[in-house]
């Protein structure tokens, strides 16, 4: 079950976003009396209820909004549980002050927005012994092994217990909760309006992670990445599994550089049975992979590990993706061989550019690399045998095939493009990586010159299909994909 908490100003606005969560299928919300600014009139709040409600009211050292005085709250708390309340939140210290009573049930939390403490249990075990019948413990993730700690501390719990990370390296203890056993999770009504660090909106945890048909048998998946806010990743693969009927779950992970060695020792304690792998992890995971692919050994870097027990298995699918792409995406005629001896400008010599560059060059295609950085171009050149040139000479490349791996263009700097109109001919075949917005500056240009296109959508999904396939075993729903990515990122459909 999911628990939605509501903090708004105005009893009205209260009500109404009630009324609307339970339209929506929640059946229990948070009431977060501490955003009420004006008197508050309890009986208004709760008397009609469509749905369960928890009341709560939090203190500024609690993460909330109460200002007025201590007495003032405790009546306001014994108040709810007189009028027969489904849940009332009682903080540690005050929950010996406040007895229990008719039918409804006692939430004993504790919060702390530094630190996950290392006395977890003693601090369980204290709030569990002021006659709670629901343990909530809210504590900030500093590490992803934050994360581990707190499902471990549910599922090793007599008492129900509610336990999650907040701030957002604390997801995936929000996402996860329901299979380690807890009683329900939090989310916000808005993605915009969260009341603690973290939290995912009713909408996210009910139509992308599905979190109530989460439970024991769940297999995880997920991306590692750093930061993780932009990922789109969980939106299409959690949206393939469900359109398979599969019983997985795929979660953002944010794992710190420094945490990677830690979290892949980890993982296995949450399940996690594959991962997507993105900045800055695609290089430095390597040492960590009992086995690897050839294309992973020639690119240096790995997009996806698959985990069998101990053994994690390194992939890249980007190589694959950005060749499929280019093959399937453009209709030229059946035999007409879009690789060998042409000649592709590649800009950029990052992650995607290695691949790319590995990837054309295992098809016979003259790569000529142009970066910002002159030697990361020349570095990338000298280890696939392709040539280097400067930046401001990529225009001057005469090529069939032009790749943009760089992020120029990518929202929200919309209005820019790696190369000028002109440098466009219709013989051209232009690929841009970037994949938000779908159509870039230099997609538009490209298709006003009639060159050939192939977009950053096509490849991404592309990869995200291969990840699938290695994940499950089975064929991508690649069409459902593609088609909650464009909805995502509000694309135009080709
Ligand atoms: P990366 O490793 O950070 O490499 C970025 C490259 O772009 C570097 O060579 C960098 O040059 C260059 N660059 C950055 N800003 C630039 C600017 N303003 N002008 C000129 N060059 C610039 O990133 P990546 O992983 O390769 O990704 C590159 C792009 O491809 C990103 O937009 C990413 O979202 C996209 N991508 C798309 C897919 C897909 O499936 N569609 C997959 C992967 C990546 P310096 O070396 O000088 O910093």
């Amino acid at each position: 079950m999911i628990a939605v908490s509501i903090g708004r100003g105005r009893h009205k606005m209260m009500l109404a976003e009630h009324k609307h969560l339970a339209e929506q299928g929640a059946e229990l919300v948070e009431l977060r009396l501490d955003y009420v600014v004006r008197a508050i009139n309890l009986k208004r709040l709760v008397d009609d209820r469509p749905c369960g409600v928890i009341i709560a009211c939090r203190r500024e050292q609690d993460g909330g909004r109460w200002e007025r005085s201590e007495e003032e709250r405790i009546m306001l708390l014994r108040s709810a549980i007189a009028e027969g309340v489904e849940y009332v939140d009682l903080e540690e210290d005050i929950a010996g002050q406040v007895p229990r009573f008719g039918k409804t049930k006692r939430i004993v939390s504790y919060h702390n927005f530094e630190e996950t403490p290392d006395d977890l249990r003693e601090i369980h075990d204290r709030c569990a012994s002021h006659d709670a019948d629901i343990v909530k413990v809210a504590t900030t993730a500093n590490s992803p092994h934050d994360n581990v700690r707190m499902l471990s501390l549910i599922s090793e719990s007599e008492v129900p217990t509610v336990a999650m990370c907040m701030g957002d390296m604390g997801i995936p203890s929000r996402i996860l909760a329901g299979k380690f056993g807890a009683p329900f999770s939090y989310a916000t009504f808005h993605k915009e309006r969260a009341l603690a660090p973290g939290q995912l909106s009713f909408q996210e945890m009910k139509d992308i992670y599905h979190y109530d048909q989460i439970d024991l048998d769940t297999q995880v998946y997920g991306v590692i990445a750093d930061p993780i806010g932009h990922s789109l990743s969980p939106i299409i693969h959690n949206a393939a599994f469900r359109s398979l009927n599969m019983d997985k779950v795929y979660v953002p992970f944010r794992v710190p550089r420094e945490h990677l060695e830690d979290f892949l020792h980890y993982s296995r304690q949450l399940s996690v049975q594959g991962l997507s792998v993105t900045i800055p992890h695609k290089e430095t995971v390597i040492p960590y992979l009992e086995h690897t692919d050839t294309a992973v050994d020639h690119i240096g870097a790995a997009n996806t590990i698959t985990i069998d027990g101990f053994e994690k298995s390194g992939f890249n699918t980007d190589h694959r993706a950005a060749l499929e792409s280019i093959e399937k995406g453009i209709r030229r005629g059946e035999d007409l061989d879009l690789f060998t001896g042409r000649t592709a400008l590649v800009m950029g010599a990052g992650g995607v550019a290695r691949a790319v560059v590995y990837a054309l060059q295992s098809r016979g295609v003259h790569v000529v690399i142009a970066s910002r950085t002159l030697t990361r171009a020349q570095e990338l050149a000298k280890a696939f045998r392709a040539r280097a040139v400067p930046w401001n000479e990529r225009q001057t490349v005469d090529c069939d095939l032009l790749v943009n791996c760089t992020p120029i263009g990518m929202h929200p700097h919309v209005d820019e493009s790696p190369v000028e109109a002109d440098a466009l001919n219709r013989a051209m075949i232009v690929f841009d990586m970037v994949y938000n917005p779908e159509q870039t500056l230099l997609i538009k240009e490209a298709r006003d010159k009639e060159c050939s296109v192939v977009t950053g959508v096509d490849m991404f999904i592309r990869q995200a299909a291969h990840q699938f396939k290695l994940f499950t075993d089975e064929e991508a729903p690649v069409e459902v994909m593609r088609e909650t990515l464009t909805n995502e990122i509000g694309a135009v459909k080709k």
